[in-house]
């Protein structure tokens, strides 16, 4: 069997660019085969048997050449394909707590993440499936869950190349809307009246800000301040803002 190049990033390196021999010595589906030489399931794009195409529960029983392509950029969650027949209405994300960064400069970017320390392993996986997210993590084992079908393994080690990351691999350039949602709540922030807030802001921000927003669940409020500007100017520097109208 053979794996495209970007898997080398999961493969040790004495199996990078090689052949690889499978014995089939038990009955195991074509998921369980590459996951058990390190790459989950979800970065697969197509995989092909003798060329042709199979899918994850397809178990060889027969000596053949195994095929492992990635998945490419962008990829289109809401197309089907042999392997995911049933997409996503709409891109939503869950955060694991090892991206929980990159998942708040996504939600500022006005993109749905959920995400907390304290999910566990086993709420990641259902809610990826009960709430079509996909999933955002640096934890490779997690992805090999049968119950997470749409997902990234963040390569890049800062937060804001991870956002890069996702938004190219995703095709979410254009899309994003920043400073649409709360980042503690992920709700979409609605328009206050300064004069309904006028007790609740610094004498400063008073004098000098006329336009805030409130998030309908934390009520906290928000408003395009000092912090705002410079997040602006390192989002425009990565080409992510302006996002959509
Ligand atoms: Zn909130």
């Amino acid at each position: 069997m053979t794996f495209d190049p970007v898997f080398d990033f999961f493969l040790p390196d004495r199996r990078q660019g090689k052949a690889l021999a499978y014995p089939l010595i038990r009955s195991a589906s074509v998921k369980d085969i590459i996951e058990s030489l390190g790459v989950p399931h979800t970065e697969v794009g197509v995989i092909r048997f003798n060329g042709q195409e199979i899918d994850f529960a397809f178990v060889p029983d027969a000596p053949g050449i195994l095929h492992i392509h990635g998945i490419d950029a962008p990829f289109d969650v809401g197309s089907p394909s042999l392997l995911r027949p049933e997409p996503l209405g709409r891109v939503r994300f869950i955060a694991d707590v090892n991206v929980l960064k990159l998942g708040r400069l996504l939600i500022l970017l006005g993109f749905d993440v959920t995400g907390s320390s304290t999910f566990t392993d086993d709420q990641i996986a259902d809610m990826a499936e009960s709430e079509s997210r996909i999933v955002l993590t640096r934890d490779t084992t997690l992805l090999k869950r049968r119950k997470i079908v749409f997902a990234r393994r963040i390569r890049a080690n800062l937060p804001y190349d991870q956002v890069a990351e996702v938004v190219d691999f995703f095709g979410l350039r254009g899309q994003t809307a920043f400073f649409s949602r709360c980042t503690r709540c992920n709700q979409p922030l609605k328009p206050v009246a300064k004069t309904d807030i006028l007790q609740r802001l610094e004498p400063r921000t008073k004098k000098y800000y006329t336009d805030f927003y409130q998030c309908p669940e934390c009520l906290k409020i928000f408003w395009k301040g000092s912090h705002y500007e410079a997040m602006t100017e390192t989002f425009t520097s990565l080409g992510l803002f302006p996002g959509k109208e």
